[in-house]
């Protein structure tokens, strides 16, 4: 149980890092009656259009931080990429969620499996590569076709090399830098599915429905609700997600991307990544369900108690990526649909530049 006073309407919650997810929990914040002070060394960041107020600093900066833990009630973090001295230094000045622990875990890929490992939770074959030489015994240890992922500052698919039979693996290990990795099987998976949920300062959770997600060149490109899952592969991704969130003792949304295997498969499901924060796979929630995924977490670091995340209709999450934004005027006409755009100044290939929601009446339950 966790003793931090409720941050009550008119208070401040500071967010680290100014993207497009720090944007949409600011908004969600201001219809709850509270005001965000965002905080990001990029001074073109999305998020600063809708917030009260800012910092543009370096995470380094600690005149900087400590003025904004004086200015702000509660911290969160809008990405997993904030240095952990910067969490600590700031968690000895202001309530801070989720802390240290989901941090430094979600942002290096071998603790993240470790900690699967030691909660009996299945994931790929893996092995550490922290030099060069390592690679052949870990490609003895998790077979070809594997993937080469860096431990730490990798998204959307960068920081990766895949080797298949007869690829030169010192090839790969060049390509993504020679900086300490994980090499992991090839997952053969059916589909893609995720759990979203959140987690109170109470240790109360409650998640959203899982969705069924579609990546393109390592980028998510859809996201649906309902998943075509089993019931009970349902309820054991449900259970496996709801483990690590109190592994990780996490306050705030938590989403865990796992890889759905065919029937027949010892054991169908395997966790591939998880992210201390809102996720893109959680974009339907704003609207499709009561409470979007934003208000959760702040919600959830707020104190406050935890909305219903009940789903009332069916839909789909488009990332608008690069110039597919360009067709908002259709898409802004487009019966079901809901646009969102980030505001993003420039568009760039392979940059989330907003997403769609097509929104239709429940078909299940
Ligand atoms: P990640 O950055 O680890 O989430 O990887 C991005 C996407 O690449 C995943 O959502 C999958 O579509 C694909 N991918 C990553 N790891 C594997 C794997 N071990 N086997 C098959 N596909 C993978």
């Amino acid at each position: 149980m966790n003793e931090t006073p409720p941050i009550r309407p008119g208070m401040i919650v500071g967010i680290l890092g100014g993207g497009q997810l720090g944007r949409m929990l600011a908004l969600a914040a201001a219809e709850m009656g509270l005001s965000c002070h965002v905080y990001c060394p990029d001074p073109k960041s999305p998020a600063f259009a809708v917030a009260a107020a800012r910092t543009v600093a370096p995470y380094e900066d600690e005149a900087a931080l400590a003025a904004f833990a004086g200015a702000v009630d509660v911290v969160t973090f809008e990405f997993e990429n904030v240095p952990a001295e910067t969490l600590a230094f700031l968690a000895g000045r202001a309530p801070v969620f989720p802390g240290a622990r989901s941090l430094t875990i979600a942002q290096d890929r071998l603790f993240e499996k470790r900690l699967m490992e030691a909660e009996g939770i299945p994931t790929a074959p893996f092995a550490e590569v922290a030099k060069q030489a390592d690679i052949y015994s870990a490609i003895a240890r998790a077979g070809r076709p594997a993937i080469l992922k860096t431990r730490r500052l990798g998204y959307d698919g960068k920081g990766q090399a895949v080797i298949r039979a007869g690829d030169d693996p010192v090839a790969a290990w060049r390509a993504i830098g020679e900086v300490p990795a994980i090499l992991e099987a090839y997952v053969a998976f059916e589909r893609e599915v995720s759990v979203v949920l959140a987690r109170g300062r109470d240790g109360g959770i409650r998640a959203f429905d899982i969705t069924e997600n579609v990546h393109e060149n390592g980028i998510l490109a859809t996201s649906t609700v309902p998943a075509w899952i089993t019931p009970a592969l349902a309820d054991e991704a449900l259970a496996i997600a709801g483990t690590i969130a109190v592994a990780l003792d996490h306050v705030g949304v938590l989403a865990v991307e796992m890889f759905v295997l065919p029937e027949g498969a010892p054991r169908r499901l395997l966790v591939n990544e998880i992210a201390p924060r809102v996720h893109n796979s959680g974009h339907w929630t704003s609207d499709a369900c009561l409470c979007s995924q934003f208000e959760q977490h702040i919600r959830a670091v707020a104190g406050w108690p935890l909305a219903d995340p009940a789903r009332h209709s069916d839909a789909t999450m488009t990332n608008l990526i690069g110039d597919a934004v360009d067709a908002w005027p259709a898409l802004a006409a487009e019966p079901g649909a809901r646009l969102h755009l980030y505001g993003k100044a420039e568009t760039r290939p392979g940059r989330k530049m907003g997403h769609v929601n097509r929104i239709a009446p429940r078909s299940d339950g």
